[in-house]
């Protein structure tokens, strides 16, 4: 974890919040659990010191977080673009939450001014990309909202965190880790510990992001595994893929594939996973490994992507096939037929 310049940075940035600001807080494209909840989060502690706060997302956010406060106040700048760019214009201050490269904001990132607004980056992601004039980046933290409860501690400010930035905090933590499963550390633990002491109802939250689904996702779920699962047994791989009519079919809407891809992990021998899919003008990939294996490689090498060395994500403009055969193809270069170990 840094500051562009350790104590010097944060100092900086306790004056610059010391008087109200206009400020924007966005995150990356098909905000997730961890991008909401950070934001959401952070917002929630601006607005109550006195700043005007906007939430901004380049595109829609999944239906089940409808539950998080202040969400339907965000703007989706793929909806309101003019409205979004306005707010963009007069930020004296913007946070960029959960990414750190400025493709992952996609056209937003040609409407912020890096020259006048000061910008300050909170993120977990590997490869942090320097354009930003603050840097908070742990890639060993769980996730974003983790790093938002240390930022608010580094600003004496720990004691303001009420239940509602809690259930903000709480959700972007269940959903990248999913539900403690992965990149946890003691120290997690702890903030999770003071987060329920505050209140924060976690059945609750696992119930209404977990156990909240509709019956088209669970025939979905069962549609991937039967029918679109493919194996490569020799190099402990396998992948699901979804195509356009499959789209249709099962009316998947925006993170309705959320968590498909574990289910490949699940099989004892294989530890490299894709979800595939087939969208209106790119192909999408969801990556996934276990142990020594890092798909931010796959993804950053090969489908101009990146993310965590366990969980990434990347595209291509290809056709569906030909990103199948690519993925196939690279494999045997990050895996070792029959073994464990990675090659690269
Ligand atoms: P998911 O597979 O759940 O969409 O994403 C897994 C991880 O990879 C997340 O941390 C996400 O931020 C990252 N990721 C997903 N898609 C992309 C992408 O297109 N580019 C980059 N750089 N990261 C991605
Ligand atoms: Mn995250």
């Amino acid at each position: 974890m840094y500051f562009c310049n350790p104590m010097e940075g944060i100092e900086e940035i306790k004056k610059l919040l010391g008087v109200p600001k206009d400020i924007v807080i966005t995150s990356h494209r098909n905000p997730d659990g961890d991008a909401l909840g950070s934001s959401l989060a952070l917002s929630l502690y601006l607005q109550n010191h006195g700043h005007k706060v906007h939430v901004i997302f380049p595109s829609e956010y999944p239906g089940i977080f409808h539950y998080l406060p202040q969400v339907e106040k965000s703007l989706i700048h793929d909806l309101q673009p003019e409205e979004a760019q306005e707010y963009l214009k007069n930020a004296e201050i913007v946070f960029c939450l959960d990414f750190n490269s400025l493709d992952r904001i996609d056209k937003m990132a040609h409407h912020i001014d890096l020259k006048k607004v000061k910008t300050i980056l909170i993120d977990h992601h590997i490869d942090p990309e320097p354009f930003a004039d603050y840097v908070l980046s742990d890639t060993s933290a769980s996730s974003t909202s983790e790093l938002i409860f240390d930022f608010l501690e580094m600003l004496g400010v720990k004691d303001q965190i009420d239940l509602k930035i809690g259930e903000c905090l709480y959700t972007g933590i269940i959903t990248d880790t999913g539900s403690f499963k992965f990149a946890t550390s003691a120290k997690l633990f702890r903030i999770v510990a003071e987060l329920k002491e505050l209140g924060v109802n976690d059945k609750k939250l696992q119930d209404a992001i977990y156990n909240s689904l509709p019956e088209k996702s669970v025939r979905l779920l069962a549609h991937c595994l039967y029918k679109r699962m493919e194996l490569m047994p020799e190099f402990e791989t396998g992948y699901i893929y979804l195509t356009k009519e499959d789209y249709k079919e099962f009316d998947i809407q925006r993170g309705d594939t959320e968590g498909i891809v574990n289910y490949l992990l699940m099989m004892k021998h294989i530890k490299i996973a894709a979800l595939i899919s087939e969208q209106p003008t790119i192909v999408k990939l969801s990556l996934r490994s276990k142990g020594d294996i890092s798909v931010q490689e796959i993804a950053r090498n090969h489908f101009n992507g990146g993310g965590h060395k366990n969980a990434s994500g990347g595209s291509a403009y290809a056709s569906l096939e030909a990103v199948i055969r690519r993925f196939r193809k690279v494999i045997p270069n990050y895996i070792t037929e029959d073994s464990n170990k990675t090659m690269i």
